[in-house]
């Protein structure tokens, strides 16, 4: 489902700026036309928070790694198995 357009035309960033913002249906995002900021459709429903926008650049997955990570050298014989495994930690069962 498309968003509506008269809706669309109402919409603006939450930052300071209040630019429009540009649809990109396939995506399902709203792109601030000012700062960058991406902002998400979820059930036709944009997320119009700058806490949960994305800003550009910054995704995840990012291209040729300048060493932001500190990673472990190589995987030679050590049970590194556990590396990313994060546990919630907060189960205190009485
Ligand atoms: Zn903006």
């Amino acid at each position: 489902m498309a968003l509506d357009q008269q809706l669309l035309e109402i919409l603006a960033c939450p930052d300071t700026h209040h630019a429009p913002l540009e649809h990109d249906a396939g995506a399902q995002t709203l792109t601030c036309t000012e700062c960058g900021r991406i902002f998400e459709i979820r059930d036709d429903i944009p997320i119009l928070l700058l806490d949960e926008a994305r800003l550009p650049g910054s995704s995840s997955e990012e291209p040729a790694g300048s060493s932001s990570k500190d990673r472990p050298a190589a995987r030679s014989a050590g049970p590194l198995a556990e590396d990313s495994v994060e546990k919630p930690a907060d189960e205190e069962t009485d």
